[in-house]
């Protein structure tokens, strides 16, 4: 019998189309499914007259791959992965190669990593971005696990993955769970990114008062922007004038507005809290879909709770432009806080991440995929030691240049009651991090008046405590 050269378990969305991108890149697999209807609907109905051989226990899925063997686990985050990773242990032999290609959280990674090393099987924690879409034509991968394994894979990856300008986006992360974490920031930066475009479209909509039909056609510009063009920019744009058959109205208008999430964006937040790197945007983003998502609290709040309304009385297009600016420019915040993060955590982690190369991945296959990323490989391939993204110069330029119009976009927003909190967010972060004097001096006053926490002085070194007193 002739062996089949990759394995792939779990038949969902994402595994069954990078199996048939893995089959259609040369590279004869085998399936299997936990349950079997899966599998028949798959072979049935997408797997004729190609290269692929089904299972339906682990031993014959086992018994089908040749050696060492290569297995991408497909299957839910969480449990699932631990429970398959039990059964298939017993049946692997020394050198074959595990790679979990779910949303799985790194330090499970880093677990299974220690667990089944030593056993001389090889593992890989590989981020997989670009939805059903992208598994099946080209998706982003983020492999992190040790050099051989991911050298021995290499040739699969290179043709599997979405290919861009200067090379297919796959790239060695770095040891361990490191291809987790990166897969989960670039999920991060996605609520940022799409948070930012909601809050452009509520402006657009509800304070310059264009229809469907002008906000396609004001996206579909942007999305010929050197800053702007994006697969994200792109869909939004096709979304506006899609009409419901049923009602004849924009499918959008129609939409319940709470928004749903699946948990990267909520770890991302948490993982930066943990590291003490402050991003903002991004947990504006996720707190946005928390609000959102107490539609009933807000449909009640909105009959008591009053607050400005109105709509902007200058020029419609020069508002459009403002508006495009104070997302660019926050856009350009939330990359910089997403590339920090992973910043600290390569140093923290010892990963050695490579923040340009992070940047190339994700230029196609990905949902976060734009031109924009260009400019941010760019900046840390010409200084890898780059503190923020800010301070390349041309984002520096950017910013300076349109900071003028991402205030007044925030500030009629605020004062027409439309909340913005991922731009303020943004801008709030620049202004923070390109103020040399905080007012934290005061917070150490307080810490040191009621928990003798102690505070450092300008004028001279040491550690100091004051037995504060109120003065009459
Ligand atoms: P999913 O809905 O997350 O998971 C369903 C798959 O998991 C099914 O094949 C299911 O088998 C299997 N499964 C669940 N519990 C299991 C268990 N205890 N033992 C064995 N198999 C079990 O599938 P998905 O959307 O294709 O995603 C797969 C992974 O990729 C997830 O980690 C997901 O977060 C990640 N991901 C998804 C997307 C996306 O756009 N969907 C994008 C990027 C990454 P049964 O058929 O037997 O129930």
């Amino acid at each position: 019998m002739t062996l089949q050269s990759f394995g792939v378990i779990g038949l969902a969305v994402m595994g069954e189309n990078i199996a048939l991108n893995v089959e259609r890149n040369g590279f004869p697999i085998a399936v299997y499914n936990r349950s079997r209807e899966k599998t028949d609907a798959f072979m049935a109905q997408r797997a004729t007259g190609r290269n692929v051989k089904a299972a339906f226990t682990l031993e014959e899925f086992v018994a089908l791959l040749e050696r060492p063997r290569k297995i991408l686990v497909m299957v839910q985050a969480g449990k699932p992965v631990d429970a398959v990773i039990a059964q298939l242990k017993p049946l692997l032999e020394e050198g074959d190669i595990i790679i979990d290609g779910g949303n799985s959280w790194f330090e499970d990674t880093e677990r299974r990593t220690q667990e089944l090393e030593p056993a001389g099987l090889r593992y890989l924690g590989m981020g997989v971005s670009g939805g059903e879409e992208g598994a099946l034509n080209g998706p982003s991968l983020m492999p992190g696990g040790t050099t051989s394994s991911y050298e021995f894979l290499s040739p699969i990856f290179n043709k599997i993955a979405a290919q861009v300008d200067d090379g297919p986006c796959v790239t060695y992360i770095g040891p361990g769970g490191s291809g987790h974490y990166v897969k989960m920031v670039h999920n991060g930066i996605e609520y940022g990114d799409m948070q930012l475009i909601a809050e452009a479209y509520d402006l657009l909509k509800n304070v310059a008062g264009l229809d469907h039909n002008q906000l396609h056609e004001v996206f579909a510009e942007w999305n010929t922007t050197d800053e702007l063009d994006s697969f994200l920019i792109e869909i939004t744009k096709n979304i506006f004038p899609y009409i419901d058959p049923e009602t004849k109205k924009p499918l959008v208008d129609l939409i319940v507005d709470a928004a749903g999430q699946k948990g990267t964006g909520r770890w991302t937040v948490q993982t930066a809290l943990e590291l003490g790197v402050a991003i903002p945007t991004i947990t504006a983003a996720v707190n946005a879909r928390i609000i959102s998502s107490i539609k009933e609290e807000r449909v009640a709040a909105s009959k008591v709770l009053t607050g400005p309304s109105g709509k902007y009385d200058g020029q419609t297009k020069d508002f459009i432009n403002k508006v495009r600016d104070a997302l660019y420019c926050s856009k350009i915040c939330s990359y910089a806080q997403g590339m920090a993060l992973l910043s600290t955590a390569s140093k923290t982690y010892n990963w050695n991440l490579d923040l340009g190369e992070m940047a190339r991945i994700w230029k196609g296959g990905c949902i976060i995929r734009a031109r924009f990323l260009n400019k941010i490989k760019k900046a840390f391939s010409e200084n890898p030691a780059l503190p923020n993204l800010l301070l390349a110069p041309e984002f520096k330029q950017t910013i300076l240049d349109r900071q003028t119009a991402w205030r007044e976009v925030i500030a009629t927003a605020a004062t027409l009651g439309i909340p913005v909190p991922a731009f303020s967010a943004s801008l709030d972060y620049f202004d923070s991090y390109r103020r040399d004097r905080l007012p934290q001096n005061l917070t150490q006053a307080q810490r040191d008046y009621f928990g003798a926490h102690t505070y450092l002085r300008l004028d001279k070194p040491g550690s100091f405590h004051t037995e504060w007193v109120p003065i009459a």
